[in-house]
């Protein structure tokens, strides 16, 4: 029996790769239902990563139907409201970066698995290997379970990693504080006309605003900063003299309080002996900065672990062998130029680093 802890992109992508194999994981997850918690903003999928596990999963049509091409669009301002770039996504351009809302795509994943495969309310808390292979999982509800292979599937702060590593997810310098307006081409339609179809992008000297139309008429706002990991909001929100006062609408207009989200790493390259009867995919294995590579590469990682255990349904420690050693090259990859492109944008001359990587300016 496989188990997959965490019913995010990644542990769904393989669960419903592992169903269409003719294999029945299940699937841990500690949210009480589909629609516990709110699931956050959009992501975009790439072609050849995020799209590529869609269509090993079959599902490629259903995403293409649900995903947003105008959500590629990108408007860049500096803070004084100075347009420096606007890139708007032709009616028929290709689908290279669609954006999806996360609730659609976990919805798609979900309901294209037999019901009974995903157990919600179940808090993974440790687990102990067996003496003749597997391993015993044990649930916050004091509940036991046991698996073949035990894949941690269950993102940042993964209770399943200690298993294999004692790597631990160090603090970036940098927090991400969200907030948004719902329903804005009513409430606030000239803002939600700022923003346009897809992303907005404000340099400021010291943070970075974003606003992001999500499909439900939604607006996500954000706001990029240094600081300390328990940084207060208002110290973003409020933001500095030379600001204009469009961005300060922005922000007033949000109608949910201010999250902060301080932004964590695990170690780029990051590898671990292997292990038999234990595996990680996505965020678990490789946090990296939220540069819009995470959701793509946790996914991947479930095509690939997906086909290497239908490769090898008997031997899953051949299935380990096949997986490990490519995901660890790939992600490392990524992670080093997640790394560069979360770099570029940090600084007073983050605008600048940014167009030129976009080839905007010379
Ligand atoms: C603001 C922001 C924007 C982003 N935008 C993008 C983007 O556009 N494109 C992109 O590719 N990536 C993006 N990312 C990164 C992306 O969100 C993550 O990399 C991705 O969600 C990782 O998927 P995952 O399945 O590995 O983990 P997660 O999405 O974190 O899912 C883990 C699941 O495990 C469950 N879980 C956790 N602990 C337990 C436990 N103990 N027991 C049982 N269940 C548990 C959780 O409830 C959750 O459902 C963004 C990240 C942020 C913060």
């Amino acid at each position: 029996m496989i188990a997959i802890v965490g019913g995010g992109p990644g542990g769904l992508t393989l669960a419903r790769i592992l169903h269409l194999h003719g294999i029945a994981p299940v699937v841990y997850e500690r949210d009480a239902s589909g629609d516990a918690r709110s699931q956050g903003s959009m992501l975009d999928l790439h072609t050849e990563t995020g799209q590529a596990a869609l269509r090993a999963a079959g599902l490629e049509r259903e995403f293409l139907a649900a995903a947003r091409r105008e959500g590629q669009d990108l408007r860049m301002l500096d803070h004084t409201g100075t347009l420096l770039l606007q890139e708007d996504t032709p009616d028929d351009a290709p689908m290279l970066r669609p954006e999806i809302d996360r609730a659609d795509l976990r919805d798609l994943l979900l309901g294209s698995i037999p019901a009974q495969t995903v157990r919600w309310g179940s808090a993974f808390t440790h687990a102990e290997a067996q003496p003749g292979g597997g391993y015993v999982l044990h649930f916050a509800d004091g509940s036991t379970a046991t698996c073949d292979l035990l894949v941690g599937a269950d993102g940042a702060n993964s209770r399943v990693r200690p298993l294999l590593t004692s790597a631990e997810p160090t603090y970036t310098g940098k927090c991400l504080v969200q907030s948004a307006i719902h329903d804005a081409d009513r409430t606030q339609p000239e803002l939600a006309a700022m923003v346009g179809r897809g992303n907005l992008w404000v340099f400021g000297p010291d943070r970075l605003l974003g606003g992001q139309r999500n499909g439900n008429g939604t607006i996500s706002v954000s706001i990029s900063i240094q600081g300390p990991p328990d940084l207060d909001s208002a110290t973003a929100t409020d933001l500095p003299d030379g600001w204009a006062p469009q961005f300060r609408r922005l922000l007033a207009a949000c109608d949910e309080p201010f999250v902060v989200r301080p932004a964590y790493i695990l170690p780029i390259g990051m590898t671990w002996p292997r292990r038999s009867g234990v595996t990680l995919l996505g965020d678990a294995a490789h946090l990296m900065p939220s540069v819009g590579e995470g959701a793509n590469q946790a996914m991947l990682d479930a095509a690939e672990l997906g086909r290497a255990i239908a490769a090898h349904p008997d031997d899953l420690d051949a299935a380990l062998e096949q997986y490990e050693p490519a995901m660890f090259a790939r992600t490392a990859a990524t992670a080093e130029m997640s790394a560069e492109v979360a770099e570029l944008m940090t600084g007073p001359d983050a605008a600048q680093k940014v167009l030129r990587f976009f080839g905007a300016v010379g």
